[in-house]
């Protein structure tokens, strides 16, 4: 079906001011966080309510026009790229919050803001328990959609950790809601976790329902100085294998400070950085922050510090928060990885990121939710060109260690385009090949015309 019909039957049947076909915005929208690629679609979609995504799917389906659903397009690895002569469909008008106080439940349509549901649950003396670093820009929908985690990994998991309930629209238009808003629900097959992941391939979340937890009442930070990468990593696993069990625990290596210090005019000492929060009763606090501390020394850190003080501790975080955006700034072409191993094995992985880094001759620093084993190697180039030629392969080196020692591929960015290779990868090392076929067989069930988001997570 060519364009011009498209949008023309996208505007019968949601009004014209839902549908966008100006050329301006379908190049803004061809550009996601994936720097690799971009594409324009046919159209974009506006949908404020479940009924206008349904209508659009309905049409879809029959006509076969391939559709990409989108939050704020932060996907790294491509997931919400367009695809060639799809339709768009813009969440972001969908953004109703209700928060349930004496069921601990939060309410959020697909197009709210992560940030935006976590200070509406603290007005209440609750908190939104995912906190992806792209929080104020990621929606519900692709958070869910791609299970983020972020910097509470460590404690709360990730987005599959906190759902109880999601609706979604298959194509076709059929509306279904999978769980709900209750704390446990034992009644057959999980199809809502096959949802959650699935990188918008097989239906349109269109709304969920999560847990939500106390915000914490005190919380303490300590900051810890390594000289050595690799004590660095050793100090995070020695703070879990101790039975701690803190709120945060962030890693950041010394290239990431020192570009850090040079882009954004900070001053922190140039070497590996942990990163812990502690949330306890003020009377046992200052003793465990202390505690920790020790256990970091022990560790090998050069120097440790810590604060109870909210503005100290803010000061104390500006430097992981502008990790990447410095690199953004301080190369023409940057992409951050991601990989997630088994804790004992950080050290090994980080030493394998410097040996990579050096052989292909391009900067990686490393930046991660270490508390839960992610890390994302952030690679900075001097030109799109050394993609191909030299991070993609550094890449794939290192996230395929990261098989090898156990660990996954993506800790939290997901496949989308990027990753589908090393996905296979990974299921060959399990001896694993054919949940791909499982995978394939899935998409099939509930998306049987292949128009959801084709081309991402398998083929
Ligand atoms: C600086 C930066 C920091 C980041 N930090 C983190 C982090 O700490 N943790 C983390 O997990 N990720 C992180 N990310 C990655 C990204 O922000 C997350 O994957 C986020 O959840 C994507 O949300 P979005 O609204 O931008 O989704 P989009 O990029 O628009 O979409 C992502 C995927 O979800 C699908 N999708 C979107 N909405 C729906 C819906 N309603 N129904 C079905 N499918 C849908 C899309 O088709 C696509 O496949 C970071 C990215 C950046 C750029």
């Amino acid at each position: 079906m060519g364009r011009e019909l498209v949008v023309s039957r996208l505007k019968e049947l949601l009004g014209s001011e839902k549908v966008i076909d100006d050329p301006e915005e379908l190049y803004v929208y061809s550009y996601t966080a994936y720097a690799v690629v971009r594409e324009e679609p046919l159209a974009i979609v506006k949908a404020f309510s479940t009924e206008d995504v349904a209508k659009v799917l309905k049409f879809a389906n029959e006509h076969r026009v391939p559709v990409v659903p989108r939050g704020s397009g932060t996907s790294v690895i491509g997931a919400s790229t367009p695809v060639k002569d799809s339709i768009v469909i813009d969440l972001r008008p969908m953004r109703r919050i209700v928060v349930d106080v004496p069921n601990g439940v939060v309410e959020a349509e697909a197009g709210a803001y992560v940030d935006e549901v976590d200070r509406e649950c603290r007005k209440y003396g609750f908190m939104f328990p995912v906190d992806p670093a792209s929080a104020e820009a990621a929606t519900i929908g692709g958070a869910l959609a791609m299970d983020a985690g972020g910097m509470r990994g460590a404690r709360y998991g990730t987005m599959r950790h906190v759902t109880l309930g999601i609706e979604v629209v298959l194509p076709g238009g059929n509306v279904i809601t999978l769980g709900g808003p209750v704390y446990k629900q034992a009644t057959g097959y999980d199809l809502m976790h096959i949802f959650i992941g699935s990188e918008g391939t097989l239906g349109v979340i269109t709304r969920g329902w999560f847990k939500m937890v106390p915000a914490p009442k005190s919380v303490g930070r300590v900051v810890a100085y390594f000289d050595n990468v690799e004590d660095a990593a050793r100090g995070v696993y020695e703070i879990r294998r101790r039975g701690f069990a803190p709120l945060i625990i962030e890693f950041m290596d010394d290239i990431v400070v020192k570009l850090a210090n040079k882009i954004k005019g900070l001053n922190f000492p140039e070497k590996n950085m942990v990163i812990i929060d502690i949330d306890l009763p003020k009377e046992v606090l200052s003793s465990t922050l202390n505690e920790v501390a020790e256990v970091l020394k022990a560790a090998g850190a050069s120097e440790v510090r810590s604060t109870t003080d909210p503005d100290e501790m803010a000061r104390l975080y500006v430097v992981r928060k502008q990790a990447y955006p410095t690199f953004a700034a301080a190369f023409p072409f940057s992409f951050m990885g991601d990989l997630s191993v088994p804790l004992s094995a950080l050290p090994a992985v980080v030493k394998k990121v410097r040996e990579v880094s050096s052989k292909y001759g391009i900067t990686i620093g490393l930046i991660g939710h270490a508390g839960d084993g992610n890390l994302h190697p952030l690679v900075g180039l001097q030109s799109k060109d050394e993609w191909w030629s030299k991070a993609r392969p550094a890449l794939v080196e290192i996230e395929g260690y990261s098989i090898e020692l156990g660990g996954t591929i993506s800790g939290e960015h997901g496949v989308g385009i990027e990753r589908k290779d090393l996905l296979i990868k990974e299921l060959r090392a399990r001896r694993s090949e054919v949940v791909l076929e499982y995978m394939r067989q899935i998409k099939r069930i509930f998306d049987p015309n292949g128009i959801m988001n084709p081309g991402k997570l398998i083929d």
